[in-house]
């Protein structure tokens, strides 16, 4: 299951989303509300699903993890 860590761009809150897909992707900070957090790229995420799908330099066979949706 991936996991991203996200930061609120509005009252700065950093928060772990558990995607039930690779696709999914935090709508709201859980803390205030606010839409659309920031997705960080976050040096940790050495596990499962720790290659963000943003961006579009991961190409099909070469994504470390294999869950890249590209
Ligand atoms: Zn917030």
């Amino acid at each position: 299951m991936p996991i991203y860590e996200y930061k609120c761009t509005k009252c700065g809150k950093t928060f772990d989303f558990f995607a039930r897909k690779v696709a999914e992707a935090a709508e709201k900070c859980p803390e205030c509300g606010a839409p659309n957090p920031r997705k960080q790229f976050s040096t940790f995420s050495t596990g499962e699903g720790g290659v963000s799908s943003e961006g579009s330099s991961c190409v099909t066979g070469t994504c470390p993890t294999g869950t890249c949706p590209l």
